[in-house]
Order: C-alpha cells, then sequence, then structure tokens
C-alpha cells in the first residue's frame, strides 16, 4: 500500500515476521567519514543520536535509519569506539577501510554503502563542524522533493585571514575554470538515492565529489549554515593534502589549462614575430642588435613556459595513467551493525 507524503515522496506498508507495520519508506543514512577522531566522536555520537531519535519521533525519518561511521584507516582508537557504539546502540554502524585512503575515498565508501539501504544519505564531517540542526531542514526539502541539498556556509568569520582569502580564491579559479561548484559548500549535503545511484556511475579514480554533485542535474536545494570551530583534535586535512585536492578539482574536471598551453604558444609566436621585424627594420638601418640580456631572458622565459606546459600535461597524462589502470579506490576491511534490525 501506498500513501501520498508532501511533495512525492511515499509511505510504504511493510510486513514484519507476520506482523503488520507501517513503516516510513523515508530511511536516512548519516555518513561519517573518521580520520583519528577519537577525540571527538563520543559527542559527536551523542549529538548524532539526539538528532536521529528527534527525527523518528517528528515521524520524517523512518526507524531503520542509521549513523554510518567510515574508519578510513585511523592509527588511534577511533575504530574500537565505532564497534563499542555500534554494541550499545543499533542505531550506530560502521565500515573500516583497509587503510588509509583519504577524505574523498572515505566518503564515496559510505555513500555507497548507504546505497540500496537508505532513501536518503547526509554526508558530514566527524569534527562537528557541520551544524548537526541543519539536518532537519536537508531533510524537509528531501520531503518537499529535491534530490540534492547543499549545506552552504554563511559566513567565513570564523576561519584565519589567509584561509578564507585562498578558500575564496580557489572557488573563483575553479569558476574561472568552467567547473560548475557551489561556493562555501564543501562536503555536507543530502543525496536522494537517485542522486546516489547516479554518482555511482561516475567511475573516476580520483573523484572530486563536489565538482561531480551539480553535474547530476537533479532539484537541487540549499540549506545555509553557520561553520564552527572543530570540537576537538586537530585539523586531518594538512596542506599537502588540501593542495592534492585543490590540484583534483581542476584537473580532473576542467581542460581549460590545456587550452591556456595553447593560448600561451600563440601569444610568444606573435611575440617572436613582432621582434623578428622589429629586428630586421633596425638591421637595416645599420644598427646591431645583439644584447645579451634579451637573449638571456628570452632564453630563460621561454625555457620556463615551456617546463611549465610539460607540467600541466603531465598532470593530465599522469591522471590519465592512474585512470587506465582502474584499480579499486578502496577495499573494506571490517563492517560492523550493518544488517540488524532496531
Ligand atoms: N578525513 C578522512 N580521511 C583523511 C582525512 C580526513 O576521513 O585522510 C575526515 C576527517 O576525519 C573529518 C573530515 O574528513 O571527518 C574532514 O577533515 P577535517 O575536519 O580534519 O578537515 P578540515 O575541516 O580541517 O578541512
Ligand atoms: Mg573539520
Amino acid at each position: 500500500i501506498t500513501a501520498d507524503r508532501p511533495g512525492n515522496r511515499n509511505v510504504r506498508c511493510v510486513c514484519v515476521y507476520g506482523k503488520k507495520r507501517i513503516e516510513l519508506n523515508n530511511t536516512l543514512y548519516i555518513v561519517v567519514p573518521c580520520y583519528n577522531e577519537e577525540e571527538v566522536l563520543r559527542e559527536t555520537a551523542s549529538r548524532l543520536r539526539g538528532k536521529m531519535r528527534a527525527l523518528i519521533s517528528a515521524g520524517k525519518i523512518s526507524g531503520g535509519s542509521r549513523v554510518l561511521f567510515v574508519n578510513d584507516g585511523s592509527r588511534d582508537k577511533t575504530w574500537e569506539m565505532i564497534r563499542a557504539l555500534s554494541a550499545e546502540d543499533a542505531l550506530f554502524t560502521g565500515v573500516a577501510l583497509s587503510r588509509n585512503r583519504g577524505h574523498q575515498n572515505a566518503l564515496l565508501a559510505g555513500l555507497m554503502t548507504a546505497r540500496g539501504r537508505a532513501d536518503m544519505v547526509v554526508s558530514m564531517d566527524a569534527d562537528l563542524q557541520d551544524d548537526v540542526d541543519a539536518v532537519d531542514r536537508m531533510v524537509d526539502e528531501y520531503l518537499s522533493g529535491a534530490d540534492v541539498v547543499y549545506g552552504v556556509r554563511n559566513k567565513r568569520e570564523k576561519d584565519a585571514f589567509l584561509k578564507r582569502f585562498t578558500a575564496e580564491g580557489y572557488y573563483k579559479l575553479l569558476d574561472a575554470m568552467g567547473v560548475e561548484v557551489v561556493f562555501n559548500h564543501a562536503d555536507y549535503r543530502l543525496l536522494s538515492a537517485r542522486a546516489l545511484d547516479a554518482l555511482s556511475q561516475y567511475g573516476e579514480r580520483n573523484m572530486f565529489i563536489r565538482g561531480i554533485i551539480p553535474m547530476l542535474g537533479y532539484k537541487t536545494a540549499t540549506v545555509t549554515y553557520e561553520r564552527g570551530e572543530r570540537f576537538a583534535g586537530e585539523s586531518k586535512y594538512p596542506l599537502k593534502k588540501m593542495l592534492a585536492l585543490a590540484s583534483d578539482g581542476v584537473y580532473s574536471l576542467s581542460m581549460k589549462p590545456l587550452r591556456f598551453i595553447t593560448g600561451l604558444g600563440v601569444t610568444l609566436l606573435v611575440l617572436a614575430a613582432a621582434l623578428l621585424i622589429y629586428a630586421i627594420v633596425r638591421l637595416c638601418m645599420g644598427y646591431t642588435i645583439l644584447d645579451w640580456k634579451i637573449v638571456t631572458i628570452s632564453v630563460w622565459g621561454v625555457g620556463g613556459l615551456i617546463l611549465l606546459a610539460l607540467g600541466i600535461i603531465g598532470e593530465y597524462v599522469g591522471r590519465a595513467y592512474m585512470e587506465l589502470k582502474g584499480r579499486p579506490r578502496y577495499h573494506i576491511g571490517e563492517t560492523v551493525g550493518l544488517d540488524r534490525k532496531l
């Protein structure tokens, strides 16, 4: 039996062990990638438990909803804590990757585990920087028909000037490169089951998830929230990982750097032609034009530009090589609590 819910989401009647029970069709999974998060995990779990309980009693999500922690090869007690949480409360489930594969892969592992189990999935960081209360509004948007709900931070005052400046510059760079991005949105978002199915069809090995989501094309909505400080511990995104993620965003989603090289080549050729004409004219007028400074600067300058161009091409070639191998993005080592009923 199906009945109408707000939007076009349905209520479904299921039969459990011969007894009839009405179950909402809206199963929510909250996916939380965790890398060395033992300091925050208890607090995160207790806030998420409160949130899930409230949503279940309000009838917005089904009793089969779960929190899914993804342990990204942590070196501390994170996985032990996830197992303990799951033993205490069936609401908590976990998957452990066989080793550290980075935030985007951990997130994908969680999303793909939730796929087929959930009607909607919210992804959020473990450190409580993403305001848990925004989940309510995300679910409301889902119930009114949105397939993708972006969590967008409303201000960046809490960030250090340098972080704010580089983040804004980076969003502008992506925009200039023709990459569709939602400004001030990271990986706090809700995806419906069909958006998740669509995401699973993107096979790239180095995935910059937030650059792919706008390509899905389903109905989107935005929820703004204030991004707080990390609850405890320190950032698991050192500069090196941040730069790797940033360059993935550009090279895996845009071909513009290659066109930039062509443009640069054409400009240099035009300049060289102009210089040649100038030199011929000066020679005809009886001047010598041999100037070691100009020669040195040109050789070094052009040499530098060629190396830059080679570097850019190399980024694409290297990525194409990795994509060609098609290696798996992650392996799942263990799971906990995934096939249990509440
Ligand atoms: N994370 C992960 N694997 C990594 C690095 C980070 O799963 O290799 C997780 C981390 O536990 C957190 C999220 O990714 O839940 C975002 O990391 P963090 O909060 O340290 O980044 P920041 O907010 O400083 O950019
Ligand atoms: Mg954080």
